[in-house]
């Protein structure tokens, strides 16, 4: 089987190249990627000369490319996004353009590859959902859509063209909503990987508001994990949540790098909170884990010491990417 995945250069996509090669021997997949300031080649330089990874440099909006890739597989999962929240308060324009855009492009690749019922799988997330707040509860498949950041809204309209382009042409697709991931590769200007890095330079350390805001988090190699259950198995137009059931609030987040580093509290600096910024997103995966007998694999102890360490022992690659950021 060969399959596109779109955005493989990112930090769930690269994650899931390597491991989806070292586990499935008879898998080829094809990485197109537009390295943007979050995409990074090298991630995946282990993987440059393997017959069954090839990388191919490009936009998701390019049509003509698209097109001749989607005939060569068997299969797409696309990945690619503008995925930070700042940026799209601060410049929505380019995250419509890849977020929507870049997905009926997609949709229409794989639609026009007539006879051959590709399946389109959108990684989609938990911010569809909007905010749960103080309220309590967890999100479901049928909750509402209701976004509420220029980069969720982007990622909702994506979610509705792909469900519009089963209905209306039959495309085989299916999405998976996960919540925060965490791990290695991840763009040092998300919340755990800039934590660990100014933590060990010493720097103080920026957290929205009072750090209430509360997350689920989930070790990326579940991620991956989860989506292969989904692409392989689930029937068409399916929708799954994936989440850690691991909820914490930011503060704690930050607390707890700080000990395992060594460092003291002091560093902690609150800013003037994010506008629109959601209270609280929670999941509930009881229907990938019922139907699909996937469940998290890392625990959250386990998860984070792994990612500190390796972020320790990384030090070159993430300061060549935050050279890229000011
Ligand atoms: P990322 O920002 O680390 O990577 C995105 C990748 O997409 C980069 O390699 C970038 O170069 C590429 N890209 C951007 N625009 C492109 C375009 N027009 N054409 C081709 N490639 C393009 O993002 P990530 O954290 O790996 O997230 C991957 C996907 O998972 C996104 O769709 C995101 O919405 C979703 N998601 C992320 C999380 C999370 O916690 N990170 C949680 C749930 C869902």
């Amino acid at each position: 089987m060969r399959l596109l995945v779109t955005g493989g250069a990112g930090f769930i996509g690269s994650n899931f190249i390597r491991r989806m090669l070292r586990r499935e021997p008879d898998l080829s997949l094809i990485n197109l990627d537009a390295l943007t300031y979050a995409g990074c080649r090298d991630s995946l330089a282990d993987l440059e000369g393997d017959r069954r990874y090839e990388f191919v440099h490009g936009d998701i909006q390019d049509e003509n490319l698209v097109r001749r890739l989607v005939a060569r597989v068997d299969g797409v999962i696309n990945f690619a996004a503008e995925s930070h929240v700042d940026r799209s308060i601060e410049d929505p324009d380019v995250f419509l353009k890849t977020n929507i855009q870049g997905v009926r492009v997609l949709l229409d690749a794989v639609r026009l590859e007539k006879g051959r019922d590709l399946r389109f799988h959108q990684v989609s997330t938990d911010e569809v959902y909007g905010d749960l707040g103080e309220g309590g509860g967890y999100f479901t498949e049928e909750s509402r859509l209701a976004p509420s950041s220029p980069y969720s809204a982007s990622k909702t309209a994506a979610d509705l063209l792909a469900l519009a382009w089963r209905r209306t042409f039959g495309v085989d697709v299916v999405i998976t909503r996960c919540s925060n991931n965490y791990g290695p590769y991840q763009f040092p200007e998300k919340l755990i990987p800039l934590m660990i890095w100014k933590a060990s330079r010493d720097e103080p350390l920026p957290v929205y508001g009072q750090g209430l805001n509360i997350r689920d988090w989930l070790f990326v190699d579940d991620h991956a994990d989860a989506l292969w259950e989904v692409y392989r198995r689930a029937e068409r137009g399916a929708v799954f949540n994936i989440g850690g059931n691991n909820e914490w609030r930011n503060i704690e987040i930050v607390k707890l790098i700080l000990r395992q580093l060594g460092k003291p509290e002091s560093l902690i600096e609150f800013v003037d909170d994010r506008p629109g910024h959601d209270l609280r997103y929670a999941i509930d995966a009881g229907r990938i884990q019922r139907e699909l007998g996937w469940t998290p694999a890392v625990d959250f102890d386990e998860g984070i010491r792994r990612t500190i360490r390796w972020y320790r022992e990384n030090g070159d690659w993430t300061e060549a990417l935050r050279r890229r950021v000011p």
